[in-house]
């Protein structure tokens, strides 16, 4: 089991924005910008090289739902970035597939390349980063 198997059962907790049979979406803990999620397939696959067409159907159909839901809940977020690193060579560090989505702010001066390179959870409280994955989770009710 990797670590986002263990996020996904459970067993490690983490900041849950939404899930569905498919997808377990919490934030990443590098908080690259506020709202910083990462969409992980449930089903165990390492990168997208190992997806086929079903399991992209449905997990790629998802991104739009969680980025909206993102935005909508900080008025702030004028952006996102989408990213996936696949393969040690694009920067992967955890070997479970994940999206990661990074919203962005007017005059935010970050590169569009971010993810793993910045990490700003030092600056981030558990109450604050519940706080967040809270605002984020209700725009789904
Ligand atoms: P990547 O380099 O694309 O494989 O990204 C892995 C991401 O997982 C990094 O941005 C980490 O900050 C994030 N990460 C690792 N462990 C955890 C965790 N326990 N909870 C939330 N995010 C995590």
């Amino acid at each position: 089991m990797d670590i986002f198997d263990k996020i996904i059962s459970g067993e490690i907790p983490s900041y849950k924005v939404y899930e569905d049979n498919d997808v377990f979406a919490f934030l990443d803990i590098s908080q690259v910008t506020p709202g910083h999620t990462l969409v992980v397939p449930k089903q165990h696959v390492s990168d997208i090289f190992a997806y086929d067409d079903d399991l992209a159907q449905k997990i790629l159909l998802k991104l739009p739902l969680i980025a909206k839901a993102i935005k909508k809940s900080n008025p702030a977020i004028t952006g996102m970035n989408i990213q996936s690193n696949n393969g040690q060579s694009a920067g992967q560090t955890v070997f479970h597939s994940h999206w990661h989505l990074i919203p962005r702010f007017d005059n935010d001066n970050l590169s569009s390349v971010l993810a793993p390179t910045i990490d700003n959870s030092e600056n981030f409280s558990p109450d604050q980063y519940q706080k967040i994955a809270t605002a984020i989770a209700s725009q789904f009710e």
